[in-house]
């Protein structure tokens, strides 16, 4: 079991829901103080609640990655309340579904804005506290789709995704003269509350192109961050794991059929 985190302080930015949720209850429960971070403070103060009540220390913060203000406010925010800033995980993000004929450019930079230009803000701004303590950690949330895959609809959602492993593989090399660490979580498909309204039949159909044969949890997530954030990954820096199930690997549909 990794303990490493007990203590540490954790900012998880999009934890009022979703993936980002998870991670916060998993640090959370690991001992770690966690700065709940989204744009709507009821929903992030209600998030932090529900970690108090299970007896872990949280509180909720309203920011936006996009402004550098917000993001200044945030880091300060988690340094005052839960003395400093050990772990980042950059993990707002938006997935707006538009294919290229019908995509503007509004919408374009509005995604690029808040996944990509959002981590880099996030980290920009936790960094005077994360190079403090000497071995600071970033995970950022990335995703399968623009790394690996692609689907209709994510041009400007799979950029932001492979431009962020982009940014971490110099931004590893910057920060390793601070003991910082930078790496990233790749999910598959997770069984968020946005998923969930979808509907039982649709989270069937997309379980069935997963070798593992169901959709991903928002703690599976977590745990993965949990690792790269912990005093035990330390020498690992500027990598990727991706949860998902297997999901990339079939390389054919015929592939699952015959397993
Ligand atoms: P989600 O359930 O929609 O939650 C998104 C979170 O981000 C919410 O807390 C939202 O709260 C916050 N947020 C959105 N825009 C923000 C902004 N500008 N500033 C601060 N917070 C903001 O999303 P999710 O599915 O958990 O996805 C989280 C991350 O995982 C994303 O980076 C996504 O690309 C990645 N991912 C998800 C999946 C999946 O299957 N769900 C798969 C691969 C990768 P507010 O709206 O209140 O700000």
């Amino acid at each position: 079991m990794l303990t490493s985190v007990a203590g540490k302080s954790v900012v998880v930015t999009g934890a009022s829901k979703g993936i980002g949720k998870g991670i916060a209850r998993v640090f959370a429960k690991n001992g770690a103080k966690v700065l709940v971070v989204s744009r709507h403070l009821d929903e992030a103060e209600a998030a932090a609640d529900e970690l108090r009540r299970m007896g872990c220390t949280a509180k909720g913060h309203a920011a936006d990655v996009t402004d550098m203000g917000s993001m200044q406010v945030m880091a300060d925010a988690a340094a005052t309340a839960h003395g400093g800033i050990d772990v980042l995980c950059a993990n707002a993000g938006i997935f707006p579904q538009a294919k290229i004929e019908d995509l503007s450019a509004e919408e374009w930079d509005f995604v690029m804005g808040t996944n990509l230009k959002g981590t880099f803000l996030s980290i920009k701004a936790c960094l005077p506290h994360l190079k403090k303590t000497g071995e600071g950690r970033i995970v950022i949330t990335s995703s399968i789709t623009g790394p690996v895959t692609g689907f209709p609809g994510w041009t400007h959602y799979g950029a932001t995704k492979a431009g962020q492993l982009g940014f971490m593989r110099t931004a590893c090399i910057e920060l390793a003269k601070y003991g910082i660490t930078v790496n990233a979580v790749l999910p598959g498909n997770i069984l968020t509350e946005g998923l969930i309204a979808l509907g039982e039949e649709y989270q069937k159909s997309m379980a069935a192109s997963v070798p593992l044969k169901k959709l991903g949890t928002v703690e599976d997530i977590g745990y993965a961050a949990l690792f790269l954030a912990s005093k035990e990954a330390g020498y690992i820096t500027g990598q990727t794991i991706i949860v998902d199930g297997g999901q990339i690997l079939p390389e054919s549909l015929d592939a699952l059929a015959q397993a």
